[in-house]
């Protein structure tokens, strides 16, 4: 009995009409109606009783089971992919972060993406994070800045290494409050953009989620404020999980036999313990592979990320 499952990793879907945020990172729609097509001629993709019934022994998955995961909250799955799933008959598993839904905000990894997606360019984003670094180093007792450069400044297989060294800053290299009170005012020099109103275009709606996990959508979660939830206390650790199981059940959405999709695919075990004892039946990390069920912890269940799939029906 083969438990195989290709679980594909989706953040964000354009508009047929390349309208909305034409620089985020993510599929056309016409990429993506053609990985549809592709995905449904050679894997059944899989509801979320078929996937709940499989990772808790009651059912076998079908033969080459494949399910559609989109991360972040984003609008468009509300307006580009649900309505594509809908119109196939496909169920998706959509995992919105509940702070930008429920406050006027938009994530850290969003502030960066638009900061650094700014006219101003990549050099000039690592130029004002250096100032702003040598501005606050007394008030909150920080490195020189050139030990964070020699730690942090180094090319990547996708990015230059200004690049890097402002990503890898901002999301995990300085601590909590630091990094907050830095991206915010990155975001304010460079980004061109109105918190409250890029938050109400770039995010799920809740009356949106609410009418796709009527229409059979499973909607899980992925964090209060889409921290790295290993490097959070244990208090915080239940505090990001109890807000979230708060949202879905506010949603309409399942808060037993529920799935968690971990932000950056971050998790330790005292993660999975508060989850474990949360009723939570499946976790989604960012491993890159073809998971298979009753081989792998179903609480640390790989994926594949939809560049790693061809965009054609013939493929
Ligand atoms: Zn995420």
């Amino acid at each position: 009995m083969s438990g195989r499952l290709t679980i594909v990793m989706y953040h964000y879907v354009h508009e047929l009409a390349g309208q909305g945020f034409v620089k985020l990172v993510g599929r056309t729609y016409d990429e993506f109606q053609g990985q549809l097509d592709y995905l449904e001629r050679r894997f059944t993709i899989v509801t979320p009783e078929q996937f709940i019934d499989a990772v808790k022994g009651r059912c076998a998955l079908p033969a080459n089971a494949c399910m559609l995961t989109f991360d972040d909250g984003y609008r468009i799955h509300y307006s580009v992919v649900f309505k594509a799933l809908r119109e196939r008959g496909l169920a998706g598993f959509f995992f919105p972060p509940a702070r930008p839904v429920l406050e006027p905000s938009v994530l850290d990894v969003h502030k960066i993406h638009f900061t650094l997606a700014s006219t101003a360019g990549a050099a000039e984003v690592a130029r004002q994070l250096c100032d702003w670094l040598e501005m606050n180093a007394v008030a909150f007792s920080l490195q020189p800045v050139a030990s964070y450069k020699a730690a942090y400044a180094k090319a990547s297989r996708f990015d230059p290494a200004e690049v890097v060294f402002v990503k890898r800053m901002l999301q995990k290299g300085l601590p909590d409050a630091v990094r907050t009170a830095a991206v915010d005012a990155l975001f304010r020099n460079l980004s061109g953009y109105d918190e409250a109103l890029l938050s109400e275009a770039l995010y799920l709606r809740a009356h949106e989620i609410a009418e796709m996990v009527d229409s059979g959508m499973y909607v899980g979660a992925h964090g209060y404020d889409h921290r790295w939830l290993d490097t959070l206390t244990v208090a915080e650790q239940e505090r990001e999980l109890d807000l979230s199981l708060s949202f879905l059940e506010d949603v309409g959405a399942p808060t037993e036999n529920w799935i968690m999709c971990y932000p950056y695919g971050g998790q330790d075990p005292l993660l999975l313990d508060g989850l474990r004892r949360r009723g939570c039946v499946a976790g989604l990390t960012t491993e890159v592979a073809v998971a298979d069920i009753g081989r792998y912890d179903p609480l640390l269940l790989p994926r594949l990320d939809t560049n790693d799939l061809p965009l054609h029906r013939d493929g």
